[in-house]
């Protein structure tokens, strides 16, 4: 069923891109072909020279694949999505497709670990360099712009401190320096933000992480415009081939049906133990967008529109103080990984941000005592009394 866009949020999110075939099913297919047949010679001519649209071969469209993209960029509201294998080949298929040597990045220090390799030492290779800012300074930004800047990249709230970007500010600035910019909306999906809506050019994900929500697959996604996505970045996914398996798209497509009621349940966990953590003795500071005390608070609401799922805190006692609340969970899975409804528990200084030096770490604010919580969807008071265990024994 193909929905027009004046269907709201949740409708999209369920009926968007599934183009029932002639069986009449009610669930979305799972199309498990790596090429499609031709009526006769002319078609297939057709379809090679672009004449005519339609499946040639499983690289460069799966009827599957298709279907999530579509669901996924009414969502977002773009004109056009591109799936990926995995979080990290959309964004080198977006510079791939998009930046050429010479071409400058400028982008957020708070980014994820295997983003900054990718660009400090794959995209340097090849001529691409990087500047790293700090997120929340616009001005930095702007300093940081030069004639060749053509991309401008970030996280927003950001990993693990939750600090946030002003994304209109950011995107008036990229365009009046004739700059592109984009988002990886991981942390938020479009449940909670929609960056396109606010002026920013491309959007990508990892759609291992929420969008999925129950930790089954690796995949993600870039979505923008039919001249950017559809045909640079495209371009680069028919050629080079990071493409997503129809199975994993299948998967993708049933998370996003659920995927606003979990994040707003999510939000709803963290908030709760945010407020908590605030109160416990040992707690030294608490990092998540929906308290008070968050210095971008302001921004819930208006381009967020709740806190989201990580909550992140510092205990009094460094290493030693955050090795024993998390090693003293029974429930929490030990593990970086996030966006699961099973809460993860995580120590950045020694795990996700352990290869930086320990200026680097200091820059990034990194403290030793921080623990980085991604609050899944178990009750929230078993949550409090697994991490109650840790925090009385400090
Ligand atoms: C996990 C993650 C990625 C990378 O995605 P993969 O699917 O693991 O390749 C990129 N950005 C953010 C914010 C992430 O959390």
């Amino acid at each position: 069923m193909s929905t027009p866009d004046e269907f709201e949020f949740a409708t999209r999110a369920i009926r968007t891109g599934h183009h029932r075939t002639p069986e009449g099913e009610h669930g979305e297919p799972i199309f498990t072909t790596s090429s499609y047949v031709f009526s006769n010679a002319r078609q297939a001519a057709a379809r090679f020279s672009n004449d005519e649209p339609g499946n040639i071969y499983s690289r460069f469209t799966n009827p599957t694949v298709s279907a999530f993209e579509e669901r996924l960029a009414a969502m977002e509201g773009g004109e056009c999505c591109v799936a990926t294998a995995s979080g990290m080949s959309a964004i080198l298929s977006l510079c791939l497709g998009l930046l050429k040597a010479g071409d400058r990045i400028v982008s957020s220090r708070g980014i994820f670990g295997a983003t900054t390799v990718l660009f400090n030492k794959y995209l340097a290779r090849f001529g691409i360099e990087t500047s790293f800012v700090p997120l929340a300074e616009p001005g930095a930004w702007e300093k940081a712009l030069g004639p060749d800047t053509r991309l401008l990249f970030l996280e927003t709230p950001s990993n693990p401190l939750t600090e946030m970007a002003d994304l209109r500010t950011l995107a008036n600035l990229a365009h009046a320096h004739d700059c592109l910019l984009v988002v990886d909306n991981c942390f938020c999906t479009p449940a909670l933000q929609r960056p396109l809506t606010l002026g920013a050019d491309l959007v990508m994900h990892s759609a291992t992480k929420y969008l999925d929500g129950q930790g089954r697959c690796v995949g993600g996604a870039v979505i923008g415009d039919r001249k950017l996505v559809g045909e640079e970045v495209f371009g680069v996914l028919r050629t080079a081939g990071p493409s997503m398996s129809p199975f994993n798209a299948w998967v993708f497509l049933k998370g996003l049906e659920t995927l606003e009621l979990r994040m707003l349940a999510h939000a709803r966990n963290a908030q709760t133990l945010a407020e908590w953590l605030e109160k416990q003795a040992g707690v030294v500071r608490v990092f998540y967008p929906g308290l008070d005390s968050h210095p971008q608070h302001h921004l819930i609401g208006t381009q967020q529109r709740t806190g989201g799922g990580i909550v992140t805190f510092e205990v009094r006692g460094g290493r030693e103080a955050a090795w024993r609340v998390i090693d003293a969970t029974r429930l929490l899975s030990i593990t970086a990984n996030l966006g699961d409804t099973k809460t993860t528990i995580t120590h950045p200084a020694t795990t996700t941000h352990g290869r930086l030096t320990d200026e680097e770490r200091e820059a990034a604010g990194i403290s030793e005592g921080l623990i980085r919580i991604a609050v899944g969807l178990e009750a929230i008071e078993d949550i409090k009394a697994d991490l109650a265990r840790g925090l009385a024994i400090l």
